[in-house]
């Protein structure tokens, strides 16, 4: 399986960290070995000073396809779930300074935290609330309705280039208030007001 991920999706966001909000989807991926299940515990890595949370909506696409119409978009994915796209900050500005690519910063090792899966709820066109807490404190609160690109758009866009497979995951952006993690860290999601991620830093 594969992790997609798009940067940038809320504008909020793009804006905190003195970014343009972007014309198109700006993806890329994490591999297999990125994933930490629900409930594992995140140990800080020797090669950076600024690992940050970002919390995101996570979908798992349930159907194999490529070039996939917008008007069939919705069928590629039935369950969503809470992920935190952990970024190692320090060395990705280093990374886009010097207009390399992404990957050691964003594609390392347990870099993609995802809780259990939940059916995609009926209303999400509406929006899907969703809040990180770290130590007990709200941290990042937001609201799919606010996403620069849909979830079809996303489905549309990614499959021009890559295949979707059944069991593959795409984390769909974070909204503002992105910052740092220490060791003792406990990070905790929740999903319209249910608990669904709990992770500890260690
Ligand atoms: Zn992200």
């Amino acid at each position: 399986m594969k992790i997609l991920c798009v940067g940038r999706n809320y504008s909020e966001h793009a804006k905190e960290l003195n970014n343009p909000v972007p014309k198109t989807p700006m993806l890329f991926m994490k591999p297999a070995t990125a994933l930490l299940n629900q409930g594992k515990p995140f140990f800080y890595p020797e090669f950076s000073q600024d690992i940050q949370y970002e919390l995101e909506i996570v979908l798992r696409i349930c159907k194999n396809g490529r070039h996939i119409e917008p008007a069939f978009a919705g069928k590629y994915y039935n369950q969503i779930a809470l992920g935190i796209d952990l970024t190692a900050r320090d060395i990705q500005s280093q990374l886009k300074e010097k207009g390399h690519p992404w990957e050691i910063a964003k594609a390392f090792d347990y870099s993609a935290v995802v809780s259990s899966f939940v059916n995609l709820p009926e209303e999400h066109q509406q929006g899907i609330r969703f809040e990180l807490h770290q130590n007990g404190e709200v941290v990042q609160s937001g609201n799919t309705a606010d996403m620069i690109f849909s979830f079809d758009d996303l489905i549309t866009y990614s499959s021009r280039f890559f295949k979707l497979q059944t069991g593959d995951y795409f984390f769909t952006g974070t909204p503002a208030g992105v910052g740092p993690i220490k060791v003792g860290d406990v990070l905790e999601g929740y999903l319209d007001g249910e608990k669904l991620l709990h992770c500890e830093i260690k």
